[in-house]
């Protein structure tokens, strides 16, 4: 499958490119880092650019309501559109997180695609239930 193929051709990538950062305290410093610039570009595309706005109340939920009901419920509370500019900044800013987290994976013997393939089986499984 061409997908594994993918996440397998990234994590070699970042394991060959990937010199300064070697230890893994770094890494996990890098991690926490780009994802706090992950929420800051996010917070940016609302304060300083305004594509998107963040509408958010409490959630009325009717004592009835299934789980399979809230999917329709409750609301993501983002509104509007991210612009290209604020689109790219936060790609990057994912692109980073994923970059790290291949990283960690390298230094502990972990596949990322295996990884995923297990995380999607564990949601198939518990369906809704899963995240909620
Ligand atoms: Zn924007």
């Amino acid at each position: 499958m061409l997908k594994d193929i993918i996440f397998d051709e990234f994590q070699n990538t970042v394991s060959e490119l990937l010199i300064c950062n070697r230890s893994i305290l770094d890494i996990m410093a890098k991690v926490q880092e780009t994802n706090a610039k992950l929420h800051k570009s996010i917070i940016k595309s609302v304060t300083r650019c305004g594509c998107i706005q963040i509408d958010a109340s409490k959630s009325t939920i009717p004592s009835e309501a299934t789980l399979a009901d809230l999917m329709h419920l409750l609301d993501s509370h983002v509104k509007g559109h991210l612009c290209d500019s604020c689109r790219d900044s936060i790609e990057n800013s994912l692109g980073k997180m994923f970059l790290y987290t291949a990283a960690i994976c390298n230094l502990l013997d972990l596949n990322v695609y295996d990884i995923l393939l297990k995380e999607q089986k564990q949601m198939k499984i518990l369906g809704l239930y899963n995240l909620a």
